[in-house]
């Protein structure tokens, strides 16, 4: 159940009440007792999120938590950096996906520590979760930690994590606009990476309409354009990494 977006239990309270003759009262008690909830789930979070900071913050790590649609090229984009990084740079990573290990497994043999969070109901990691996570993953030495949340353009957004900044994704297959349909990750995100670069031509996808509306969102945004695929520039954004860590 995501108290953000108020799937899960909310709606299920508004199902149950339908018919009722007196369902708007209903309504409104349940849509006070559902905000009071966010409050206090958002504010655990914030202390779990804090300690994350303070605890990376430590040990000299910089956590890039990435945020993006199922299916826009995280877990490929983390293969081809962490095979890019191993040897010179050690990472770690922390994966999320509602079922299965499969990221997990595609990012494993990479030299970086991956562990694989399972949400089960929800739409997005916690920083509670990633506090259990953290002293297991990041070993001695671990410069940059890899969140790779569960693919989802709003909820995870709202969830501190402790990292060190967001990176949002977008991938050219899901067209030019959703900086302006999704802004607040657009918006809080410190880089945009557009990827599936190879595949905009093909799609005819318009690269300078993406670009003003990643600019309407958040003038000076700081945006790659790769693929992943094919490392077309990739390393411009490996080299943003290696700066990270200086
Ligand atoms: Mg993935």
């Amino acid at each position: 159940m995501c108290l953000t977006c108020g799937c899960g239990e909310a709606n299920e309270h508004h199902h149950t009440h339908e018919g009722d003759a007196h369902h708007h009262h209903h309504d409104d008690h349940a849509h006070t007792k559902t905000v009071t909830l966010e409050q206090k789930v958002l504010a655990e979070n914030d202390t779990y999120a804090q300690n994350n900071r303070a605890w990376l913050a430590e040990r000299g790590i910089v956590a890039i938590n990435l945020i993006s649609a199922p299916g826009s090229g995280k877990t490929l984009l983390l293969e081809k950096t962490l095979e890019a990084l191993n040897g010179k740079i050690k990472c770690a990573v922390i994966t999320g996906d509602q079922q299965t290990d499969r990221d997990a497994q595609r990012l494993a043999g990479k030299g970086a520590k991956v562990h694989q969070i399972e949400t089960i109901s929800s739409c997005h990691l916690d920083a509670h979760q990633i506090a259990h996570t953290l002293p297991e993953v990041c070993e001695d030495g671990t410069k940059l930690l890899f969140i790779e949340n569960v693919g989802n353009m709003v909820c995870p957004t709202a969830f501190d994590l402790g990292e060190s900044f967001k990176i949002a994704l977008l991938s050219t297959p899901e067209g030019e606009d959703k900086p302006i349909k999704y802004p607040v990750l657009f918006a809080t995100a410190k880089t945009i990476v557009l990827t599936k670069m190879d595949l905009a031509a093909a799609l005819e996808w318009d690269l300078p309409a993406c670009r003003q509306y990643v600019q309407q969102v958040q003038p000076g945004a700081y945006t790659f354009e790769l693929s992943a695929k094919t490392g077309a520039g990739m390393d411009a954004w490996l080299d943003y990494l290696k700066r990270l860590i200086q």
